[in-house]
């Protein structure tokens, strides 16, 4: 992955459970990126069972694949668990963390992050830390305490270099799969936020080094005013990333928009 380019990530969450299914998509996939896009990184986190048939058929296109999750452990006595290492192996470049659904519902926190986001360092693999705050924290005017403990407290001791890179995924709880994403400037106000967060951690160089990317019901007819705003470094998707024609129309939006620029 070229690091000046933005970034796409389609989230698969818990669906493709069917053969049939996959085998479709991907045809579709290799059929519509047969012109590549090359100026966009690209990946998509199936459940991890699938990476291996994924890396397979699509790294051949340029596309990456990701996880969903990962291990905060290396090895050992972790019943269920999937490590850094193992996703390497079966050809993960990426691996996202801290999803507000592992975090509501599997009560994961800004310290597991924290491990997880040491063991994908410890393989050079992108962690996509996701921070968002729900609808309640941004009525009563919390969001900027909420995104500032989740960045503080998930990053301590986090070295951020060219060989240990990191990715912020903002995902505002309220935008994601609700059909109503956040506005093209919530959403570059928030990321500015973060930039100037991630500025006070790691210095105003490295945090420019450092994609924040947007997701939260980005679809085709979004994408575009979402991606023109200048702290926007790509996009995390969740629904439009299960059709591939959908996904496919947002790759090359990407691919327009930054050529403008
Ligand atoms: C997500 O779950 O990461 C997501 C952004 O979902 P959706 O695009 O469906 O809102």
């Amino acid at each position: 992955m070229d690091n000046k380019y933005p970034l796409i990530i389609g989230n698969w969450k818990l669906n493709g459970e069917t053969k049939k299914f996959r085998q479709a998509y991907v045809k579709g996939l290799i059929e519509l990126f047969k012109a590549p896009i090359e100026k966009v990184n690209i990946a998509i986190c199936p459940a991890s069972i699938y990476i291996t048939e994924f890396a397979n058929n699509l790294s051949s296109l340029g596309l990456n694949v990701g996880s969903q999750n990962v291990s905060a452990f290396h090895i050992g006595a972790y019943t269920g668990e999937t490590s850094a290492t193992m996703l390497k192996e079966l050809g993960c470049n990426l691996s996202i963390i801290g999803h507000s659904e592992r975090r509501e519902i599997f009560s994961e926190n800004n310290v597991d992050c924290n491990h997880k986001i040491k063991q994908l360092h410890k393989q050079k693999l992108l962690p996509v830390l996701c921070i968002g705050e729900s609808q309640n924290e941004r009525n009563n005017n919390a969001t900027n305490d909420v995104l500032s403990k989740q960045l503080s407290e998930s990053l301590v001791n986090i070295n951020v270099t060219a060989e240990t890179p990191l990715c912020v995924a903002y995902e505002p709880i309220w935008a994601i799969g609700s059909g109503a994403s956040a506005s093209p400037e919530i959403a570059q106000q928030t990321h500015l936020f973060i930039r100037d967060q991630l500025s006070t951690l790691y210095g105003s160089e490295t945090s420019k080094q450092i994609k924040i990317i947007y997701g939260g019901s980005v679809n085709k007819d979004n994408a575009k005013d979402l991606l023109a705003q200048t702290d926007i470094d790509g996009l995390l998707i969740g629904g439009a990333s299960l059709d591939p024609s959908h996904f496919n129309s947002i790759c090359k939006i990407v691919n327009s928009t930054f050529n403008i620029i």
